[in-house]
């Protein structure tokens, strides 16, 4: 048992030894205000925070737990997996299965090279595909997010789902570019799907310049099907990034692709990547347990209807209390945005409401319900929120809008 602390000298403790108080900027609340919470477990749809104050979780680790916090068959595997050895320095056969699970799921992947975390898969993506090509820079889109790292020494940026924007960019810097990388649906801008024929466009001019095309599928895969947002929407990458689901709530990522590109990696070609931890066992057991629950029990059908009952009923509660609100959505995943016209690139969702979101975020806190503390961030369904779960969720926001007239 971890016992409660106060909330206040934990969080002078953090303020005093970590920078922000924080290991990762978003988790400060400065988006929304107010004091940050820290948490110490999680079970279910529920996260409990120092105090023993209890929390109805949509943040579901950033979109990396699709079957609730502590799943029973992911937890078992973990403690197999310690009880054998945490690390071991070579490789092991898990390596193999949680590769191959990924390949039997996404028809564009036969080999894949296992990282510790997504920018780590995004960086080793785009350099495998300037090896590939020869070529230094790298085409990315406004709002996209491909982890905290430079991906290449030249980095040319276009507005998301502005075709026009793309091809003008790639026929004055086509020649130098060795990929294009996108979000297939993008989810840090808050989320944003592609508008129809937008990635069909981007495969075409970037196969006719022979740019590879990297799809970024690091909370789409396994969130939007077993195949992701590729098996969903028909458009093939060269390369595919994965990370968050796979490694069941523990730290992992992953480049995918035709073994022809794959083998440009050492030890078989000469783009490097190596890692201590890359292939972690503790990594690769609970990923295993993750893919193959979700392969036996796919619950992608009930999490898009409960999903799309949370965006009618924000919406219906939004229409009956006079107030601008937009929901997103792809899958389990959705943002609310706060706008009074569609959101469809970044200079949209900067243009919401974001005082709006604050105050929202702020009085869902306030009735025990967690969103992710930023206007940019999407909410994540799991398979352990229920019908009443997101009931509450649209009552309490129904409320929130209810006090803002009066
Ligand atoms: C989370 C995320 C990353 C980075 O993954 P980390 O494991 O946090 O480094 C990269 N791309 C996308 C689309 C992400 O959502």
């Amino acid at each position: 048992m971890i016992a409660a602390t106060d909330q206040r000298s934990a969080l002078e403790e953090a303020r005093r030894y970590l920078v922000g108080g924080v290991n990762s900027p978003v988790r400060a609340f400065r988006h929304i205000g107010g004091e940050p919470l820290l948490l110490h477990r999680a079970k279910g749809a529920e996260v409990e925070d120092v105090q023993g104050r209890r929390f109805l979780d949509f943040i579901a680790g950033w979109g990396a737990i699709l079957l609730g916090h502590n799943p029973p068959a992911v937890v078992d595997a973990l403690r197999r997996r310690a009880d054998a050895g945490v690390l071991l320095g070579l490789t092991h056969p898990a390596e193999a299965e949680l590769a191959r699970l990924i390949t039997e799921a996404v028809p564009s992947v036969e080999q894949v090279r296992f990282t510790v975390s997504g920018t780590e898969a995004d960086l080793t993506a785009a350099r495998l595909a300037m090896g590939i090509t020869g070529r230094r820079a790298v085409l990315a889109f406004d709002g996209c997010y491909h982890g905290h790292a430079v991906l290449a020494p030249e980095v040319i940026r276009v507005p998301y789902n502005d075709p026009a924007a793309l091809e003008a960019a790639l026929q004055r810097h086509g020649q130098q570019l060795a990929c294009v990388i996108v979000e297939p649906v993008a989810a840090n801008m808050g989320v944003v799907p592609p508008e129809p024929g937008f990635l069909a466009r981007v495969r075409d001019l970037t196969s006719r310049q022979g740019i590879l095309l990297i799809f970024d599928e690091v909370v789409t895969g396994f969130r939007l099907g077993a195949g992701g947002a590729q098996g969903s929407l028909g458009v093939t990458p060269d390369l595919t990034v994965f990370g968050k689901i796979i490694g069941g709530g523990l730290p992992i990522g992953a480049v995918g692709g035709p073994r022809r590109l794959l083998q440009r990696l050492a030890p078989e070609g000469d783009v490097y990547h190596g890692g201590t931890f890359a292939g972690h066992p503790l990594s690769m057991a609970a990923g295993i347990a993750a893919l193959r629950e979700l392969a036996a029990h796919p619950p992608y059908e009930s999490l898009e209807r409960r999903s799309g009952r949370l965006a009618d009923g924000l919406l219906r509660e939004s229409r009956a209390h006079g107030v601008s609100l937009r929901v997103n959505r792809a899958g389990s995943m959705l943002t609310v945005f706060f706008a009074d016209r569609p959101v469809r690139n970044e200079a949209d969702a900067k243009a919401s409401r974001r005082d709006r979101f604050a105050q929202w975020a702020r009085a869902l806190l306030a009735q025990g319900i967690l969103v992710p503390p930023s206007p940019f961030e999407a909410l994540f369904l799991t398979t352990a929120h229920t019908d009443e779960h997101v009931e509450r969720l649209i009552r309490a926001s129904g409320e929130a809008f209810q006090s803002w007239h009066e």
